[in-house]
């Protein structure tokens, strides 16, 4: 088994408590970069917020045990799953953040 994620996001900067991380998600050759930061979950898992860079679209999501992962995108609200909540789960997984 590798022990990097999954090919299709890369950590590029972790955050730090007074910095926010940078990361990309590729996804059908085309690749997307994010800033985002964790923020408090009163509710389970952990939260993060995610900004894509150039769109201005900011995406909360959590992550935790499959009960608990939600986001705000499209792709959640139709599928139940997106790329945001895999790719934050394969960082968290690799305990990269
Ligand atoms: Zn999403």
């Amino acid at each position: 088994m590798s022990q990097s994620p999954p090919r299709f996001i890369r950590l590029l900067r972790a955050p730090t408590p007074t910095d926010v991380g940078l990361l990309a998600i590729t996804t059908r050759g085309k690749t997307g970069f994010y800033v985002f930061k964790e923020i408090p979950s009163a509710i389970g898992g952990r939260g993060f917020e995610m900004h894509r860079l150039g769109l201005g679209t900011v995406y909360h999501v959590r992550v935790g045990k499959p009960e608990e992962c939600a986001c705000e995108c499209i792709g959640f609200y139709r599928h139940g799953k997106c790329k945001h909540i895999q790719g934050l789960l394969a960082l968290v997984g690799h305990a990269m953040i």
